[in-house]
């Protein structure tokens, strides 16, 4: 696998997004950036927003130290160089790629056009990905291996399970609530996807309706009439979890009411609302999705939206969550971090320093990423400012003199600095394929973000706009000054 560096002129600055856009753009030391930036990829573009971001601070000694930038700034023009004469990517790609299913690669079930293109271009010709790779979905109602089995038949590669992440993956997270008897809500496998998160005790809204026959009375075809008599030695449900859209809706939503209204024994109705409420936990907030109708479907976050509409209207308060993971919460993020770096190491390569996230959902995908992106500014900010000032002087004489000869004294110990900080940014990309679709500029406009999340406008803005997946994987590849 070859790689280039396109020419320097065509560089475009603008594409990289997050920080160092902005530090680009409030350059008043624009020579010094645009030299830094002079003949280097991006990778070599973002050290440079890096250190300019140190001088930047340095020079109204607010800075409390940034040896580590200052050293990691200098390895990347080393590799600048090498990139230069020898024409390839001595250590392979530092960047990883983050995929959403629905609305990216399929609708439904039907592979979307070039989408199967677009992944032969992250494989080599026996099929392995070159590129750490993962999909991230907020699909809910299976377990990975049925959906990297279904990735796999779709994009005529293998795709293994560790590089699925479903949105209740980060709920294995959760140890203090493993043990506790949890009531789970949803449809497909919920006991075994529980059960594969390390639940234990584990009831569905199912068996909760035969146990209690006198709760679900919607349906009165479904009515069950033979009574329990063992109802009241049921055991206290201490958690509810819903991983995804129900089929009956009208059923889970009465029970899992019933449930909180009494905290967790559902058989007796409690004198007063018992507040705060046992713990709920939720997986995937999408209002819509995108199957093949030509309008998105209600998603699990039209359930969670029904589901706190009832609690509120009959209680009063605000129905809180213990847990919301799934995209675009930050938990997603990192755990898709921590498995994408895991990959890299895996292939053997580097540690990854850019992230892509590709996705159909401005409200979600593009959300998510981009939130995570101001995580990973506020995490190399905070890293940053540990590095011993003698050293931020000793790094800026460096930088100043161009002197490789002192490069040597700054030490070793900032490299493992720099690999435990990890990835330095997240870019969003958004696909018309989905959700989102061309000239529909409604979808960007609308605010289906969930209630708990923040609302922001900026953190709805894509990083890049795209018509599909290929086209995705061609602009990161630009991004990345490659070509194959
Ligand atoms: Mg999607």
């Amino acid at each position: 696998m070859l790689f280039s560096i396109t020419d320097k002129k065509n560089l475009d600055i603008s594409k990289v997004g997050g920080p160092i856009h902005n530090f680009i753009g409030q350059s008043r030391r624009h020579t010094f950036v645009t030299s830094a930036i002079t003949g280097s990829s991006i990778q070599q573009t973002m050290a440079a927003g890096i250190c300019y971001k140190w001088w930047l601070v340095s020079s109204r000694s607010l800075l409390q130290g940034h040896k580590s930038t200052v050293q990691h700034f200098i390895r990347q023009r080393r590799h600048a160089k090498e990139y230069s004469s020898v024409g390839y990517l001595p250590k392979g790609p530092d960047f990883g790629l983050f995929f959403d299913i629905d609305g990216v690669i399929v609708r439904g079930r039907t592979i979307l056009p070039h989408a199967r293109e677009a992944f032969r271009l992250l494989t080599d010709r026996h099929g392995n990905f070159w590129v750490p790779t993962i999909f991230v979905t907020n699909a809910g109602n299976c377990l990975r291996q049925d959906k990297s089995k279904q990735l796999s038949d779709w994009l005529g590669i293998e795709v293994k399970e560790d590089q699925v992440i479903l949105s209740h993956s980060p709920l294995k997270m959760f140890r203090q609530l493993l043990d506790k008897h949890v009531l789970v809500s949803g449809q497909g496998p919920t006991t075994e996807i529980a059960k594969h998160l390390g639940f234990k005790r584990i009831t569905t809204i199912e068996t909760l309706r035969k146990r209690f026959p006198k709760l679900d009375t919607m349906d009165y075809k479904r009515k069950l009439s033979a009574p329990c008599a063992f109802e009241n030695y049921f055991p206290r449900i201490e958690a509810v979890i819903m991983f995804g859209e129900p089929v009956r809706w009208e059923m889970n939503l009465q029970l899992i009411m019933d449930v909180l209204l009494t905290d967790g024994k559902p058989s007796v109705a409690a004198e007063e609302i018992p507040y705060p409420h046992i713990p709920v936990l939720a997986c995937g907030v999408d209002l819509m999705w995108m199957a093949e109708a030509p309008m998105p479907r209600f998603g699990h976050g039209a359930f969670l939206h029904c589901v706190e509409s009832l609690y509120k209207k009959i209680t009063g308060y605000d129905l809180k969550y213990t847990a919301l993971v799934g995209k675009p919460s930050e938990i997603t993020y990192i755990h898709s971090e921590h498995v994408l770096q895991t990959l890299a190491r895996n292939m053997g390569l580097p540690g990854l320093r850019r992230m892509y996230c590709i996705g159909d959902n401005p409200d979600v995908d593009i959300y998510g990423a981009n939130l995570f992106n101001r995580y990973l500014q506020k995490k190399l900010v905070k890293c940053a400012s540990k590095v011993p000032k003698t050293l931020l002087r000793q790094g800026a004489e460096i930088i100043e003199h161009d002197d490789e000869r002192s490069e040597e004294g700054l030490g070793s110990e900032t490299e493992e600095h720099m690999e435990h900080i990890g990835a330095y940014s997240c870019a969003s990309i958004l696909v018309s394929t989905g959700v989102y679709q061309n000239n529909d500029r409604r979808s960007l406009h609308q605010d289906h973000v969930h209630r708990d999340f923040i609302m922001d406008p900026e953190l709805r803005k894509p990083t890049m706009e795209v018509n599909d997946v290929l086209e995705a994987v061609q602009r990161v590849f630009e991004n990345e000054s490659m070509i194959t």
